[in-house]
């Protein structure tokens, strides 16, 4: 199995790197996936290396030793699989699911899974919550992208969570060639049926079809985070945004006067960090996951 850089330099498996302020570590199961999207480094044409996902680096290690390093640790607060859909994963994933049960520590498994049985069987090994990526919101882009239909795969998401209330998350990439609007009206809908949207921002990988593809104005970003927190917590409903004519939000219907720094954290499952996912360290992160330290941003004619 592979964990991500930094879980493995958290869990002391690794000795190099600074320690980050991780509450969630990172697994991977399988490489090179049965499907293509576009942006992912793990895609079956995709020519960026086999331990890469996003612009993380997964080193592998044998099962048994990350599950006696993450005994080791208290910190842990969850485990967040990535299962590459390969002839494998899913075999191994079970594994794991059976052997880290009697640490109680809560798992996220992040699948594209094809059918609600396959979606059901998940929760029936174990994990707390299913990760069902949606990444690309545009129903066009989504065929181009990803393959497949972006309304079907809602209904797939409806069914699994109407089983599963509130256990069920979903990603969005910002920066995929869509409208602000049309990630909020997204987030709003799946707010509405009881699903946790985690933002991503696009992130070029040298190898896949999108590596010249840019990656998203942190402006924009933020205020779909803004947007995304405003809707999340129930504070405000997207019917009331207004947005300019290229679909950039220009107004909550809300005071966004004193806005906390929880809107710009990391978002998805409890307790989710992904540190530098979409980012180098050296830049203004698009996610925090320790410290808030951003610049401002512009809604309409104010800056904010
Ligand atoms: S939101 Fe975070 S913890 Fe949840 S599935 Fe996505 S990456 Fe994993």
């Amino acid at each position: 199995m592979r964990i991500s850089y930094g879980s493995a330099r958290f869990l002391g498996l690794i000795k190099s790197g600074p320690i980050l302020k991780m509450r969630t570590i990172y697994i991977m199961f399988g490489e090179r996936c049965m499907f293509n999207c576009a942006y992912c480094a793990q895609a079956k044409t995709s020519q960026a290396s086999e331990g890469m996902l996003s612009r993380i680096v997964w080193p592998k290690f044998e099962m048994g030793e990350v599950i006696k390093a993450v005994e080791r640790s208290f910190e842990v607060r969850r485990i967040c699989m990535q299962i590459v859909s390969s002839k494998v994963s899913k075999d191994e994933s079970f594994d794991f699911l059976k052997s880290v049960r009697k640490l109680k520590i809560p798992i996220s498994a992040n699948v594209r899974v094809v059918s609600e049985k396959e979606g059901f069987e998940w929760f029936e090994r174990g994990v707390e919550r299913l990760g069902i990526a949606t990444d690309v919101v545009d129903e066009k882009l989504y065929k181009l992208y990803r393959g497949g239909e972006l309304q079907k795969h809602i209904s797939l998401l409806a069914n699994i969570a109407e089983k599963f209330p509130t256990r069920v998350t979903t990603h969005v990439i910002v920066g995929m060639g869509e409208t602000e609007k049309q990630v909020v009206e997204f987030i709003q809908s799946m707010h509405d049926i009881g699903v946790t949207v985690g933002l991503f921002a696009f992130t070029p990988i040298k190898g896949t079809r999108l590596e010249s593809h840019p990656k998203p104005s942190i402006h924009s970003y933020r205020r779909i985070q803004l947007a995304r927190y405003l809707i999340e917590k129930n504070l405000v409903r997207a019917k009331f945004f207004k947005f300019s004519e290229v679909g950039e939000i220009t107004d909550y219907g809300f005071n966004i006067e004193r806005i906390p720094n929880e809107a710009f954290m990391t978002s998805g499952c409890p307790n989710c960090t992904r540190p530098y996912y979409n980012e180098d360290p050296g830049e203004e992160s698009y996610n925090f996951f320790d410290e808030v330290k951003r610049t401002s941003f512009v809604v309409g004619k104010r800056k904010v």
